[in-house]
């Protein structure tokens, strides 16, 4: 069977010999890197409960190309029950994890490179589909993680890609060879980049004529020669080598982003899956983009059942559970949590067949679905604080905890209503904290905003599926207007 175990995934990540750069400093491997490891064992929760017997049909499927039980992560979408199943899975593995797991950018990837290689090849008589398939399989039977990279620098945005001061401000071709593409450029904010086994590049725009070099799609292994990676920054991230796990508010998980550098990178072939077919461009932008808006509509909902679960034990701490109006903050964070998720499945459920075979999700309903969580886990992250109380930012270190000097006065001045120990109760806010301005705020806010396309790519959508003009039909059948104005 091809699902690898949790620790037999992080077994090849230390096998990887990957250029990563974090605090200046240039190591290998992210296995065992204090800063690191939150992020590799959100990456791993992907793994381990596929082999939970309770999570097993959730987190597997069965592979369209060879019949076997995969992860599915790995999955090509052959129905609205997988596209379904994908945002359950997702919101699972947010409140396992209360992060970023990483893993569904490759997913979402995959799905999208897959139906437009099909089309590709349908117009020009190409191979890109075939060899699409062959890395697909050998993603499938190998249970890798893939990173799906689209977002360039971009540079000054009001320009083309192909007349930037910087002609790599967009990762473009720069040599063509018999047996390959030389490629250069940058992917920004690669989610789980260091955590994954392959990278599967794609155009960030979509693209005219004269942007030949810009429409490339393929994929490279992480530890390519030429490929480098510099790990961003987070909020508190460096609470996590202080050997304090109390103060992280949540020591077990985390996500990482990093800037992805390529360097001359020579790409063979067999793994180019566009080369310059700029039409094509758009198709590949949206779909992905699609999937991965769809899938905010999982990973976020399964986080905020974390955050609003916290919050509520934060009430019962403070012993403020039964006024009304923290009864009534808690509705409100699980009306806008729920109506976040009911966007991700609603655009599975609506899903449909591309000429490929796999299905999309509806393009309309996914935009919405981001559209929502651009806002909804900000209101959401505001009321888990006003509930919580500003003891959240102004509560000690577990360092002083555990200094008898001072243990005593926090036990007896922090501790919570029925005797909630004090040590439970900054754990608590901690959490709080973790999720609305710590590490993992990078993933549950600012990415909720930015991730999958900023609000106003999403509105771009919207405006362009949104059926004004049907609309304006049914206003003047129903109001007989005799004009065609
Ligand atoms: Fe997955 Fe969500 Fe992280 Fe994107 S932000 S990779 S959808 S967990
Ligand atoms: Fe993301």
């Amino acid at each position: 069977m091809p699902l690898m175990t949790g620790d037999e995934y992080l077994c090849s990540i230390q096998r990887k010999k990957m250029q990563i750069y974090l605090f200046g400093e240039k190591i290998s491997n992210p296995v065992g890197n204090p800063i690191l490891a939150p992020s590799l064992n959100s990456v791993k929760m992907t793994y381990d409960l596929a082999w939970e017997d309770e999570y097993r049909p959730l987190l597997t499927a069965r592979s369209h190309l060879t019949g076997r039980l995969i992860n599915r992560f790995t999955h090509i979408h052959q129905s609205r029950e997988d596209l379904i199943a994908k945002v359950k899975m997702q919101r699972l593995l947010g409140q396992k994890t209360a992060s970023c797991f990483q893993r569904c950018v490759g997913m979402d990837a995959v799905n999208a490179v897959f139906s437009v290689t099909y089309e590709i090849d349908r117009k020009y008589k190409t191979a890109y589909h075939s060899r699409f398939l062959r890395f697909l399989q050998e993603c499938q039977e190998q249970d890798l993680v893939i990173d799906g990279a689209m977002t360039d620098p971009k540079g000054d945005r009001h320009l083309p890609a192909n007349r930037q001061t910087n002609p790599e401000a967009y990762l473009r071709v720069v040599e063509r060879r018999a047996d390959g593409i030389i490629v250069c450029g940058a992917k920004c904010h690669q989610t789980g980049a260091c955590n994954s086994h392959e990278i599967l590049v794609m155009p960030t725009v979509s693209l005219g004529a004269g942007c030949e070099d810009y429409a490339v799609s393929f994929s490279v292994p992480t530890d390519a020669p030429g490929v480098l990676m510099i790990i961003g920054r987070q909020s508190c991230d460096t609470r996590k080598k202080e050997d304090v796990p109390m103060d992280t508010g949540n020591p077990e998980f985390g996500g990482v982003e990093a800037l992805v550098i390529f360097d001359h990178v020579f790409i063979p072939n067999d793994h180019i899956y566009m080369n310059g077919e700029v039409e094509f461009s758009s198709a590949l932008v949206e779909r992905f983009a699609g999937y991965h808006r769809q899938s905010y509509g999982g990973c976020k909902t399964g986080v905020g059942d974390v955050l609003i679960g916290a919050a509520a034990l934060a009430a019962d701490q403070n012993g403020t559970e039964k006024a009304s109006h923290i009864k009534d903050k808690l509705i409100e964070m699980t009306h806008l949590n729920e109506t976040m998720y009911s966007c991700g499945i609603a655009c599975s459920c609506e899903g449909c067949q591309t000429a490929a075979g796999n299905y999309s999700v509806d393009l309309l309903l996914a935009n919405v679905c981001k559209q929502n969580v651009t806002r909804f886990p900000f209101e959401m992250a505001r009321l888990a604080q006003d509930i919580a109380g500003g003891l959240m930012v102004t509560a000690p270190s577990q360092k002083d905890l555990e200094n008898p000097d001072t243990a005593e006065y926090i036990q007896k001045y922090l501790a919570g209503a029925d005797c909630a120990s004090s040590q439970d109760r900054l754990k608590l806010l901690r959490l709080i904290e973790n999720l609305t301005l710590g590490t993992a705020a990078v993933g549950y806010l600012t990415e909720s905003l930015h991730g999958a396309g900023s609000p106003q790519a999403q509105r771009v959508v919207i405006g362009k599926q949104s059926g004004l003009e049907r609309k304006k039909e049914l206003a003047k059948q129903i109001a007989r207007l005799n004009t065609d104005s």
